[in-house]
């Protein structure tokens, strides 16, 4: 009986929200890791600091402003942490972590800080109370391939490393960070921290993984951008597979691959709130979901994924809206729109799926 849990950078925003982070975990039995993102917004200003730092800019300002605040929390936490922090972001041009590394490297490099302060502060707050919780450096188990910025895990290399690791311990750790065999630090990719909660719940037999967010769920659409959403309870790996491709951003796409393998359930639920949220499984229930991506500059793609029992989709097929068909498959229909129609054509989609609800 083993748990994972994830937490997003959306729900780390300062010491009340590590505190609420905290009693999650110490609420919960049979906990084996506990992966963290970096705290809102950090990774993109890591980007920004490293983009000044290649075209020689001052990129001392960015970090020093991050510095501050992950100092800030954890003074709130009671918890000093100065050193190891600057520690963490100080990064100079002649660093010797940077020695010999391409320039993709150098931004895998100063992507690490976000996700090491993160579980720093947390881990470190929990095991002031509780010596079980365990700070870890995922880099030390999560072996990967040696593309830099999109690396794959070595599943296998990694669940043996795993293996090492002290049974009694909950251990707080990294997302979306591994090392390549040659001693180097790779990302998963951009939101990639999901997709490490798959790996390690992969490596460890875990009955579930538990992805925690300020969202109640996966929603029918997005639901920062439309009022009438709903959530959708049971949904098949394959079908969050295909929504994560068409754009959705719940969830990194990825995520996934390790969990349908082994037939590990999901959940995707709220901080903030009791429900279950969605359990993503090898069963999902009827649903229909609409997302939408860039095509270009000026059109998009609107997507509609649903369960193949769906009235909504003879509908659809009928086209009222007069969009362009652009793509079909066994589980969605994508149409392409210029961008300023894009919002219209979701209320008319979300329009049309009520009226056969109402049947
Ligand atoms: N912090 C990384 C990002 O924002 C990874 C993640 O949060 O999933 O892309
Ligand atoms: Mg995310």
């Amino acid at each position: 009986m083993s748990k994972v849990f994830k937490f997003g950078g959306s729900v780390i925003t300062d010491a009340f929200a590590v505190k609420k982070i905290a009693k999650i975990i110490e609420n919960t039995d049979d906990l084996r890791f506990v992966v963290l993102s970096a705290t809102y917004n950090t990774t993109n200003k890591l980007e920004d600091a490293y983009r000044k730092f290649l075209n020689k800019e001052d990129y001392h300002k960015v970090l020093d402003d991050l510095l501050l605040h992950h100092i800030e929390i954890s003074k709130d936490l009671n918890l000093d942490l100065k050193n190891d922090l600057r520690e963490l972001f100080n990064v100079t041009h002649d660093s010797k972590a940077l020695v010999g590394l391409t320039s993709e490297e150098v931004l895998d490099h100063f992507y690490s800080i976000g996700e090491l302060a993160s579980s720093k502060i947390l881990s470190s707050y929990l095991s002031a109370s509780d010596k079980k919780f365990s700070f870890l450096d995922v880099r030390n188990i999560l072996v990967t391939n040696t593309v830099p910025k999109a690396a794959s895990p070595l599943l296998l290399e990694t669940k043996k490393r795993i293996e090492t690791l002290d049974s009694e311990k909950v251990y707080i750790t990294q997302g979306f960070l591994g090392k390549s065999v040659d001693g180097i630090t790779r990302t998963l990719g951009r939101e990639g921290s999901d997709y490490t909660g798959a790996i390690l719940s992969w490596c460890i037999d875990a009955n579930s993984l538990t992805i925690w967010k300020d969202v109640e769920g996966i929603h029918s659409c997005d639901p920062s951008r439309f009022r009438r959403t709903s959530i959708i309870k049971k949904l098949s790996y394959k079908s969050a597979t295909t929504l994560t491709r068409l754009g959705a951003k719940v969830l990194f796409s990825r995520t996934m691959e390790p969990l349908e393998n082994k037939g590990i359930s999901l959940f995707v639920r709220s901080v903030f709130l009791k429900n279950q949220g969605t359990e993503v499984c090898h069963e999902g229930s009827e649903f229909f979901s609409v997302t939408a991506k860039d095509y270009d500059t000026t059109d998009s793609i609107v997507s509609v994924v649903f369960s193949p029992e769906h009235k909504l989709i003879s509908k659809l097929l009928e086209n009222p809206f007069k969009a362009d068909f652009f793509e079909q498959g066994p589980d969605f229909i994508s149409f392409k729109i210029n961008k300023h129609r894009e919002e219209d054509l979701i209320e008319k989609i979300l329009d049309l799926q009520d009226t056969v609800d109402c049947k």
